[in-house]
């Protein structure tokens, strides 16, 4: 069998957590190697941003700046500063022994004394026509009121949202701010979101809801122009004409190659239990960015989280002597167990 390369610290994911993270750590002489992911049907390594026309609330862009274009910065700048990446899955982790074992796609095994997740979280669409093409094209379908909301092609229209969730209550309150009216479509005749949201979204005076219907087409060539629905009740359909589209169906967050090793929350996102703290259940692995976050999901509070994650392995990695040992350079040198160390 192979040895096995130890790497201090190892960052799996590519958007702004994983670049920030990396961008620290490198800085911080750890040498970090990312595992950047590898498309896979429709997903691309980059996280929700490469699926993002137009980001305007990322500081330092006056001028807004495209999602892809984002990464690919940060991507460029964590690279500069000496960052490894290796574009492959991790899809595999030991974390019950250490240093950890982490299994890539294809390449052999590694071992790292530290990790950080990053895998970030997809929002969930509904699997209709043109609904990702106009997404990805920028057409005024989204998933991210707050990222997209304020964009001129939004402005003074009919916007639906999809969910009856409290994010679809949030989205649809956020954009009453730049659209003619807001039209909730919920599948059902309830909505399960909590009740002084639900309250504030009847209240409103731009909201219309539209109870038992469910989008099965986005209809438009460039940009959304209606959504044809069905009745869930009666199978009755119709058009509804909109300028946008906003899909809060809820979020999936990337966790499952964890396989239970790391302390998930309910919702199925790694549990960073200390307020303010990237640190997780198992010792020496941290989380950043939408992978542990189901509350803010922006850019910019990924690539703090980032930051905060590389910060806190790098003093973690002190802390247990690891980290800049020389005899970390040899693959096959034997690491010094860490007094938190769990070994099988
Ligand atoms: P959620 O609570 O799971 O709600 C998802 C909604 O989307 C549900 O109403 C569901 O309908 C609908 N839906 C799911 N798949 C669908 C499909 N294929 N077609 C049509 N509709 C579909 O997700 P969430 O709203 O993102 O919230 C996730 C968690 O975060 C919740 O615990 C929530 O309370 C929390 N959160 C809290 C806040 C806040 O406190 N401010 C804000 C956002 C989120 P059904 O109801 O029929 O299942």
């Amino acid at each position: 069998m192979t040895e096995r390369k130890t790497e201090t610290l190892v960052i799996i994911g590519s958007g702004p957590s994983a670049w920030t993270a990396a961008l620290y750590a490198a800085r911080a002489n750890l040498n970090p190697l990312v595992f950047e992911g590898e498309p896979v049907g429709t997903m691309i390594p980059g996280g929700q941003l490469m699926t993002t026309t137009e980001v305007e609330n990322f500081p330092g862009f006056p001028e807004g700046i495209t999602g892809p274009e984002l990464v690919e910065r940060m991507r460029q700048q964590a690279i500069r500063f000496g960052v490894r990446t290796i574009q492959e899955r991790i899809e595999k982790v030991e974390l019950r022994r250490h240093p950890f074992v982490l299994k890539p796609s294809w390449s052999p095994e590694v071992e790292a004394l530290a990790l950080i997740v990053a895998t970030g979280a997809n929002a969930k669409w509904l699997g209709i026509p043109n609904e990702e093409r106009l997404a990805q094209t920028g057409g005024g379908v989204s998933a991210c009121a707050v990222c997209d909301g304020a964009l001129p092609a939004y402005r003074n229209k009919v916007l639906a949202v999809i969910g009856g969730g409290d994010t679809a209550m949030e989205e649809g309150l956020y954009l009453t701010k730049f659209a003619s009216q807001v039209v909730i479509v919920h599948r059902r005749d309830q909505f399960r979101a909590s009740k002084v949201m639900v309250d504030r979204v009847l209240a409103h005076p731009k909201i219309r809801v539209l109870w038992n219907k469910k989008v099965t087409e986005v209809l438009g060539y460039e940009s959304v122009g209606s959504l044809r629905l069905e009745d869930t009740v009666t199978g009755e359909r119709s058009d509804l004409a909109v300028g946008g589209l906003f899909v809060a169906i809820g979020h999936e967050p990337n966790t499952k190659f964890l396989e239970g090793q790391v302390e998930l929350t309910p919702h199925g996102y790694v549990r960073t239990p200390s307020p303010w703290r990237t640190c997780t259940s198992v010792d020496g692995v941290f989380a950043a960015g939408d992978v542990m976050d189901d509350y803010y999901r922006q850019a910019i509070t990924a690539a703090g989280t980032g930051c905060m994650a590389a910060l806190e392995a790098e003093r973690w990695l002190a802390h247990h002597g690891l980290g800049m040992s020389p005899i970390l350079e040899t693959a096959d040198a034997p690491v010094p167990a860490s007094p938190a160390a769990r070994t099988t």
